[in-house]
């Protein structure tokens, strides 16, 4: 594992992951954990996050690829049980601080329950 992946002390999502601080956890396995996000932007607003502490998309390689698998049909799951399939929903990774990443550890956003604006503002 590349040191930059091993857990991190003060990453807030490592401290979820770890259980220090709690969450609303909807599913977790051996690569991943979905929790509802602290502060939702639309009715609908889950968060995946892997295990492993990945800085950012920019960080993934192609090995990634069974991670990125289970991330996104764990998203595709969780909006089929959340009732938002139907209408559609967006899933979303923010890159760096122009791209809005605001916790430095990997994560997909789940949203749903509204409709987006296309571009995103
Ligand atoms: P980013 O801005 O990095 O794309 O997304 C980080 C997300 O984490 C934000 O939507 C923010 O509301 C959420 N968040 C920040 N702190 C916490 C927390 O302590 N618990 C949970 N569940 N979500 C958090
Ligand atoms: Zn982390």
């Amino acid at each position: 594992m590349p040191a930059e992946r091993t857990p991190q002390p003060d990453c807030l999502f490592c401290r979820i992951v770890r259980g220090e601080l709690p969450s609303k956890t909807i599913v977790e396995d051996d690569l991943l954990v979905a929790f509802h996000d602290i502060a939702p932007r639309s009715p609908t607003h889950i968060l995946i996050v892997p295990k492993a502490h990945i800085p950012s998309a920019a960080d993934l390689t192609e090995e990634d690829g069974p991670l990125l698998g289970r991330m996104f049909a764990t998203a595709a799951s969780i909006a089929r049980d959340q009732g938002i399939e139907d209408a559609g929903y967006r899933i979303v990774t923010n890159v760096g601080r122009w791209g809005g990443q605001t916790v430095d550890h990997l994560h997909l956003h789940l949203m749903g329950g509204r409709a987006f604006d296309w571009p995103p503002g």
